[in-house]
């Protein structure tokens, strides 16, 4: 019987108390919501894939140097987490015109965007996230001006390092939302880091070749596949292979039908 006390509960993760204090197990749920919460599905296997992948780049992102939460992956649902305390915002990064954007200024979805862009988000599920700038950031205490400028060097290099990972397996970094929470270190010092997840969930990755869509806009816009859709994403990133990849080996090369890399 699962006796660990539970912390927090979201749409699709939930969180419970960690072996150690300051740890935390993120556990990765199967339901899939859109529309903030009107729209829900169970898709089998979802919270694996995406417990697969977002350690898979979380790793990755921390051999670069980016200092994130994650500690190691327990077992395929589950993450040991250092706790942190969440800013309230969710950080979107765009790299090609799609979604809301696309909606809010008229701009053909997949026309590329002069350049990255960022975009702050209040997490607040009553008022359905809104978007904020950062004058409502610092004038409602959501986060201060370092702690800003800290989400937003973070969030482009987190970004430049995920287009060039995912232009290598043949997919197209849309846009991606990211959020950061608060670290205290022995010293009492506050470190912001990267923490929730980054899975097909919470990006727009298109093939490249063919331009499907390989996210979570597949359960959003009723196109079908979701599940074999992250599948892909995961085998491209050789988290999805029966025997265990060497240590340090990267991710798998698209090859097309008569073998040639893309
Ligand atoms: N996103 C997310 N959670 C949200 C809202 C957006 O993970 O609550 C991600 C979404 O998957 C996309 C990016 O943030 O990769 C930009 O989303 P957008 O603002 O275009 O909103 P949407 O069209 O998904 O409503």
């Amino acid at each position: 019987m699962n006796k660990r006390r539970r912390i927090y509960e979201g749409k699709a993760k939930v969180l419970y108390e960690g072996p150690e204090p300051g740890t935390l197990i993120q556990h990765f749920k199967d339901d899939a919501t859109a529309l903030n919460g009107k729209k829900h599905s169970l898709i089998d296997g979802k919270g694996a894939l995406n417990n697969l992948i977002s350690e898979y780049v979380f790793v990755k992102l921390g051999e670069i140097g980016v200092p994130t939460h994650f500690i190691k992956r327990l077992n395929m649902r589950e993450q040991l987490i250092r706790e942190v305390e969440i800013i309230p915002l969710e950080v979107v990064i765009r790299n090609v015109a799609a979604g809301s954007l696309s909606t809010r200024l008229g701009l053909e979805e997949g026309s590329a965007l002069p350049r990255s862009i960022i975009e702050y988000y209040y997490k607040n599920d009553k008022l359905n996230d809104p978007m904020v700038s950062e004058e409502h950031i610092t004038a409602f205490g959501w986060a201060t001006p370092q702690e800003i400028d800290e989400m937003m060097s973070l969030a482009l290099r987190i970004n430049d390092f995920l287009v060039g990972l995912f232009l290598g397996i043949g997919i197209r970094l849309v846009d991606f939302k990211v959020e950061f929470g608060r670290l205290w270190d022995n010293d009492q010092q506050v470190r912001i880091v990267l923490a929730d997840e980054i899975s097909p969930d919470c990006c727009r990755l298109w093939d490249i070749a063919s331009g499907n869509k390989l996210d979570k806009d597949r359960f959003r816009r009723d196109l079908g596949g979701v599940l074999e859709a992250y599948q892909e994403v995961a085998r491209r990133l050789g988290v999805l292979t029966e025997t265990p990849r060497p240590r340090g080996a990267g991710p798998v090369l698209v090859t097309s039908n008569d073998g040639k890399p893309n």
